[in-house]
């Protein structure tokens, strides 16, 4: 199969935005960064050169704080808007989002390699909904009147947007964790800059424009495309920054956490995971095999609540075993711009040769491999994998690999299912798959993860908290929990005399 972008018609819109001088988004204004630096953008699909991004970096960074500062006065044009206005501009955002939903979905494909059909129905769809249901927030912010023992004084607690927000962002979700960070961030009243992923910057670019478009004021939302280690570590070192806000591995979070804590920042870490998923054997088999690959396949397993452990009770296991192997075998691997593509590539170099140096480790310590089809071109793919005869105590069933790579182990009993699937230091999600709705409540109360699904995998709502336990991070994006990290709370008190 041969593959290249040249010979693909791209939108106009999508041609217009890669042709686009390299720049940052600072004050409501397109600018080159100071530095004059750039990067190359790829398509991981074929490894061409699509897009050359601003390489941003502290000078940037300085810059859009003050922007950011500025727009977050008290007597300014985004702090003095009434909570119906601030809605209905965060309303406009996602409807701009639909608007141009097409063209964000093959932005999407070309930067990380992503799937089309996925890009518009998953990452699209879901950045305008996170946008449309934080637009319902601001006008539901509330205090509380305190009950006070003492006499001639009245106590009230107001709620207070956090302030200035560092958003940093991963390349797997480039334009959803938009709408995942900046939307409640808004419907709070904070400010924003954001450093999208170096690999990724095109959609989120263009979303502060239409932001600017859509009624939001300059200097609400920048964004500095650039480095993590340069730009990214300048947002969270930056003292006119009240709150960072990160999506990436556990790693950098950790980094960025003890960073932050120099300057007492608030922090929200949404970070790795290996992922437990458990096939009881009076499981729906069919349902359960189809939702676990589908749940690790899709964005060839480059998301971080991907159900990449597999416990698979013995009595069905080699059944499941051999059910996985034909879809592996059936996944058709392309251009996320072609028809008929379900397997895309991985992000960039390093994470195929990461993938890749996995599966030889699973190998030489003796685990089984098969491997679906390859693609024979200059892309950065990996071939949908599945490994069995492992343990538990291997990197592949610990570490998370974040390439299409399932581990799957077998299992005799629920107790030491429950403990062997709770046995990481990772806890973001998990899931079960059973008709005993008895044995699926004590799973669920048992499994330690943010997410728990039970008989089905990966859906996500904007009402509905994201995050994780333990090194999977701390705080919550989405839902009522994720406004929460975005608001200080203040306690009035005033004396009656
Ligand atoms: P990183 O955690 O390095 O990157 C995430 C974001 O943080 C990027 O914008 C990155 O910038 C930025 N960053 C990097 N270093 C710093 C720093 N010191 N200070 C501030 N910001 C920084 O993830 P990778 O892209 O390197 O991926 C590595 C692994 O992380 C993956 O293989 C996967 O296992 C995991 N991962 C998990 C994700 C999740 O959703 N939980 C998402 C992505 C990765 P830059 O553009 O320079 O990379």
């Amino acid at each position: 199969m041969t593959l290249s972008t040249d010979t693909r018609a791209l939108s106009p819109a999508v041609a217009t935005r890669l042709a686009l001088p390299p720049h940052v988004f600072i004050d409501g204004q397109a600018l080159p960064a100071l530095s004059g630096q750039t990067l190359p953008v790829l398509d991981p699909a074929d490894g061409h050169r699509i897009g050359t991004a601003a390489c941003g970096d502290a000078a940037d960074v300085d810059r859009a704080v003050r922007a950011a500062r500025r727009a977050f006065d008290p007597a300014s044009e985004w702090r003095t808007l009434t909570p119906i206005e601030r809605g209905k501009v965060l309303h406009r955002i996602g409807d701009a989002i639909l608007d141009h939903a097409d063209e964000f979905a093959e932005l999407e494909v070309l930067d990380a390699g992503k799937v089309r059909a996925a890009a518009r129905g998953i990452d699209v769809d879901f950045a305008a909904r996170s946008f449309h249901y934080f637009a319902g927030w601001p006008t539901k912010i509330v205090g509380s009147t305190v009950p006070t023992s003492h006499p001639g004084v009245h106590i009230a607690t107001e709620k207070d947007p956090v302030g200035v927000v560092g958003a940093i962002t991963a390349w797997n979700f480039p334009l959803l964790l938009c709408g995942w960070k900046l939307a409640p961030a808004l419907a709070a009243g904070c400010t924003i800059v954001l450093k999208p992923s170096e690999e990724t910057p095109h959609s989120a670019l263009w979303l502060a424009e239409l932001a600017v478009e859509a009624g939001l004021p300059a200097g609400v939302l920048n964004v500095v495309p650039g480095r993590g280690q340069e730009a990214g570590q300048a947002l969270v070192d930056h003292p006119g920054v009240d709150k960072i806000t990160f999506t990436g591995s556990t790693a950098v979070g950790k980094e960025i956490a003890r960073r932050a804590a120099d300057q007492v920042k608030r922090v929200t870490l949404e970070l790795g995971g290996k992922s437990a998923n458990i096939i009881f054997a009076d499981a729906d088999l069919d349902a359960a095999v189809a939702g676990s690959a589908g749940g690790l396949f899709w964005h060839s397993g480059q998301t971080c609540s991907a159900p990449s452990r597999l416990y698979v009770h013995r009595s069905v296991h080699d059944q499941v075993v051999e059910r996985l192997h034909g879809i592996a075998d059936g996944l058709r691997p392309g251009h996320g711009l072609d028809e008929g593509t379900e397997l895309g590539p991985l992000v960039n170099a390093s994470q195929k040769a990461k993938v890749g140096q996995h599966v030889s480790l699973a190998v030489e310590q003796g685990a089984s491999v098969h491997v679906g089809p390859d693609v024979s071109a200059d892309g950065f793919f990996h071939p949908a994998t599945i490994i069995s005869d492992a343990r538990d105590d291997m990197a592949c069933a610990t570490e998370e690999i974040f390439g299409p790579v399932l581990t799957v182990l077998p299992f005799d009993d629920t107790d030491e299912v429950l403990r062997r699937a709770d046995d990481s230091e990772y806890g973001l999600a998990a899931g079960i798959w059973t008709r005993d709705v008895s044995l699926a409540h004590r799973a669920t109360r048992a499994l330690r993860a943010g997410t728990v699904y039970v008989n089905g995998w990966g859906l996500t709502d904007p009402a509905a908290p994201f995050g994780g336990y333990r090194q999977s991070g701390y705080g919550r994006d989405l839902g009522p929990d994720s406004l929460e990290g975005y608001l200080e709370t203040k306690s009035v008190w005033t004396f009656h005399g």
